[in-house]
């Protein structure tokens, strides 16, 4: 078996930590992958400089993981057929709504044998096939298979080697195995299992729940109140796997992926800061997103909606009243303050 090449596709926030952790342990592991690690970034001008020249000459991107040092076996990459046509190992981290954009510029380039793993937290949904995983996005327009890594792994506390835990899905213990190869450090533990569908839509919904968190904060509510948004939050996500995803196990949401990212995000995450603002300041979503997240990107209010429209279809919004609730106060067509009439209404009480 030859050495497998690894590529980044996708330089954020979250991109650029998990690029500091492959980097090193493709070095670290020289006999399983190649040196140079690629990573496809969306170029733009930053001061006047490229991005990538930047990150290729100071070792850093400045602009979404300020302070951090990347290993100099990272290259950034603006063209992203170029930096993912020889890989074996695709790493996908990029915000979902650019998925099928970037899918198109690679289908019929890549190696035919790759796999691709997707960090990417959110769904796929159109009018004619509705939700979609975005794993089976990739799957689908690459014919590749395609594995997850999700878990509590707030990016810059991953960056700064603070001790979490994390989920691979994989459809087989084997080829966790040899993700796990690229990712696990003394400071990032990874756990492989093998309901991957379940991992990942953990990873999409909780970032709406986060929403609910910022919403409560925002109300000047408390911890209990906060634990219940948690708790109700991880009753429909628990639902919404057991009526949608084949195979889903509970067993599941007790990985990093579930309850841990949940809390995890419910308390530092970008979308908790999100419900929070849209509680105290009247200004649109993409004004906020702007102003508080500097060219990051919120996912939960997407990943709200993308599920509303399905959850309306199916004449299942009551069933499901925090994650409506939270997509029509995002909408501004409810007022925040009927958030606790909703928890305090949910039907896990009734
Ligand atoms: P981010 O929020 O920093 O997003 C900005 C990125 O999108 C930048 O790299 C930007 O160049 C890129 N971009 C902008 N327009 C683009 C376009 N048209 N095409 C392609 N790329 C474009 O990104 P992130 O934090 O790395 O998040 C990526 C995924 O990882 C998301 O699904 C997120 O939910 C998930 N995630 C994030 C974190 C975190 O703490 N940041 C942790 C775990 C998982
Ligand atoms: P936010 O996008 O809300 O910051 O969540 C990051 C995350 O997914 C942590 O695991
Ligand atoms: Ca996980």
């Amino acid at each position: 078996m030859g050495k497998k090449r690894v590529c980044i596709v996708g330089s954020g926030n979250w991109g650029s930590a998990i690029a500091k952790i492959i980097g090193k342990n493709v070095r670290d592991r020289s006999e399983l992958f190649e040196e140079t690690v690629m990573m496809y970034m969306y170029e733009e001008l930053v001061d006047g400089r490229k991005l990538t020249e930047i990150v290729n000459t100071e070792h850093e991107n400045v602009k979404y993981l300020p302070g951090i040092k990347l290993p100099d076996n990272i290259v950034a990459v603006p063209d992203v057929v170029e930096a993912s046509k020889d890989a074996d190992i695709l790493v996908f981290v990029i915000p979902h709504q650019f998925v099928k954009t970037t899918c198109r510029s690679m289908a019929g380039k890549i190696k035919k044998d790759a796999v691709a793993v997707s960090l990417i937290k959110g769904f796929d949904q159109t009018p004619e096939v509705g939700i979609q995983l975005i794993s089976t996005v990739i799957h689908d327009m690459l014919n590749i298979d395609c594995a997850v890594l999700m878990g509590a792994n707030l990016a810059h506390e991953v960056a700064e080697e603070q001790f979490c835990e994390t989920t691979i899905g994989a459809a087989t213990e084997e080829e966790g195995n040899l993700i796990k190869e690229v990712f696990e450090t003394p400071y990032f533990r990874c756990s492989v299992v093998t309901d991957a569908q379940t991992v990942e839509m953990c990873g999409a919904l909780k970032n709406v729940v986060a929403i609910g968190a910022g919403i409560v904060d925002g109300l000047k509510m408390g911890d209990n109140t906060k634990a219940a948004v948690i708790r109700l939050g991880l009753m429909e996500m628990v639902a919404f796997g057991e009526m949608f995803i084949p195979g889903c196990t509970r067993e599941t949401f007790f990985e990093s992926c579930g309850v841990a990212d949940l809390v995890a995000t419910c308390h530092g995450g970008r979308n908790r800061t999100l419900g929070e603002a849209v509680v105290q300041s009247e200004k649109t979503l993409k004004e906020l997103e702007k102003e508080i997240l500097h060219g990051q990107s919120f996912q939960g209010p997407l990943v709200a909606r993308e599920i509303y429209s399905m959850l309306e279809q199916k004449k299942l919004t009551e069933r499901f009243p925090l994650f409506t609730a939270i997509h029509q106060i995002c909408k501004r067509e409810m007022d925040p303050r009927a958030f606790i009439e909703c928890l305090r209404n949910h039907p896990e009480h009734l």
